[in-house]
Parts: structure tokens; sequence; C-alpha cells
């Protein structure tokens, strides 16, 4: 026997998707302007459809974090996406780093998408995700803002170091973040604790970069010794080798184009080996309703 499902007991894990197209990367600000975003050739519909294609065959409901520029131009993709149950989520309007915007933008780009996405997909957003995990000590502040602007979660903290992002002191599990302004349930990325430090493990540049094993081995190790789900992310572009190539450093060309062949391949193993649904079902979320 090969069947290699997971048993029906096993822990669901969070399965998630940032809705962006190749020149949406954060790492890519200073060779692709804002103003260049329409004039290039668009690939991020074609490629959620081939991850749509790879959820159906495996039966697993994923939330999309979606971008909402790419929301007012392809509401039929977003639209086909809530069709097919998946959740809808909101990744903000223009990709911009939260530590680098002052509140006021910040909240008109949050409401700005939220409108956006809910009206192309006809469902009401409760989560959101920001550009590059840009919620940092720093920009803590944006909390208050997706409270009062109508979010439910967010996923967006990263318990790590890295040199754009994380607060590595962060809990490693979903928790409460209490506020002035009310509540409001933070998932954030995943992580083992091995020697004192937090390791990414599922996900982005990690996952095509470094074996499958490493990943396997990780989520394994959160489900089984800490009974606790696991959150990973993907983007459409990530499982698009063909995709037209910045004009961008060593170091960025390495993180952002090395594996692009092998991630397709990788998360249809994935979602065999361990089970998946979107974050509102994990966390026991009321269902999105009609917008
Ligand atoms: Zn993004």
């Amino acid at each position: 026997m090969t069947d290699a499902r997971p048993a029906s007991g096993a822990i669901v894990n969070a399965m998630t998707v940032d809705v962006e197209d190749y020149f949406h990367v954060s790492a890519f600000d200073n060779v692709v302007s804002r103003a260049s975003w329409d004039a290039l050739d668009s690939r991020v519909a074609r490629n959620t459809d081939r991850l749509l294609e790879v959820f159906e065959r495996a039966g697993v409901r994923s939330t999309f974090f979606v971008l909402g520029w790419v929301a007012d131009r392809f509401p039929a993709l977003i639209r086909r996406i809530a069709d097919q149950g998946h959740e809808i989520a909101s990744h903000g309007y223009n990709h911009q780093l939260l530590y680098m915007l002052t509140p006021k933008q910040f909240r008109e780009d949050v409401r700005t998408a939220k409108t956006a996405i809910e009206n192309a997909s006809g469902r009401r957003v409760m989560g959101f995700r920001a550009p590059s995990y840009s919620i940092i000590e720093s920009s803590m502040w944006t909390i208050d803002v997706l409270i009062e602007e109508g979010h439910v979660y967010d996923s967006s903290i990263f318990p790590i170091h890295h040199d754009r992002y994380g607060i590595p002191s962060s809990p490693r599990h979903p928790y409460t973040l209490q506020r002035a302004s009310g509540s409001l349930l933070e998932v954030p990325g995943s992580t083992v604790r091995l020697g004192g430090v937090n390791w990414p493990i599922a996900g982005g540049g990690y996952f095509r970069q470094l074996p499958y094993a490493w990943t396997k081995w990780g989520i394994d190790r959160v489900n089984r010794l800490e009974r606790e789900p696991v959150v990973f992310y993907t983007h459409p572009w990530e499982i698009d080798p063909d995709q037209p190539r910045m004009r961008v450093g060593a170091a960025t060309r390495v993180r952002h184009y090395r594996g692009l062949e092998r991630t397709s391949g990788r998360l249809q193993r994935l979602l065999q080996d361990f089970r998946f649904d979107a974050i509102s079902s994990v966390m026991d979320l009321a269902p999105s309703n009609a917008a």
C-alpha cells in the first residue's frame, strides 16, 4: 500500500494563498513602479486557476488573501475562487509595506481593498494579511485600524528574525490581541522552536528551496507534539517557472526565482501528506456571509 492519506483524526492545518501578480513582490519595489503595473503582462488569473485545480483535485479548501488591485481588475477570478467554496480575505490594496505608511494611508488602503474584494466576491471579508508580513513592533498600531475597519482576524505577525519582518518574541500559535479598539484574532506564520530560536517551516522561499523533508518534519512536529495547526502560505507566481524575470540583485534573484519549477509538485504532495482547510474553518469562525 502506498496510500499516504493522513488519518481522519489528524490535526487540520490552514492553507493560504496571497493572490498577487509576479511583479507585486515587495523586493521588486525599486525596479517596478506602481505606475507600471497596468502595462505589465498579468499572469495572476491563469496561475490562480492552476492553484484552484490543485486544490480541487485534493478536495482542499483554502483562504485566499486577495490584493484589492487584483480584485478590481479580475473580479471574475475572485468570484470563481469564492464559488468554489474557498474563503476570501484581504491582502490590502497596493501591496505597500505597512511600516512605511501613515495610519491615514493604511486605513485608506485596507478600506478600499475590503470594499473591492467584497464587491468582486459577494462575500464578507473577515481576515487580513499584510504585504510581506509587515506588522512589526513599530507598526502594531495597524491592529487598531484593522479592528475599526471590521476585520475579525489577522495573519501577518511572524514570530521570527528576518531582514524585513517579524516579532521574534510574539506567540507561535493563534492568540487574541486585546486593544482599546476591541479584539482581533492573530493567526501567526508557523515555526518550530529549536535551540531557543523560532524557525519558519510552512511556505514561501523555505518551501521552494529547502528539502521538502524540512516542511514535512516541521508540520508533523507541530501537529503531533504541540497538537496545534500550522498555517501554510503560497502565491500564484510561486508555481509559474515561466514568469518574466525582473532585473534584481543576485540575492533577491535566488530568493524569488529558485525552485519555482518544483513548487506545484511539492504542493500536491503536501496536500496528500496533511489535512488542510481555510483559516475560518480551522479557527471555527462564523462562515462568511454575503457582503
Ligand atoms: Zn504579498
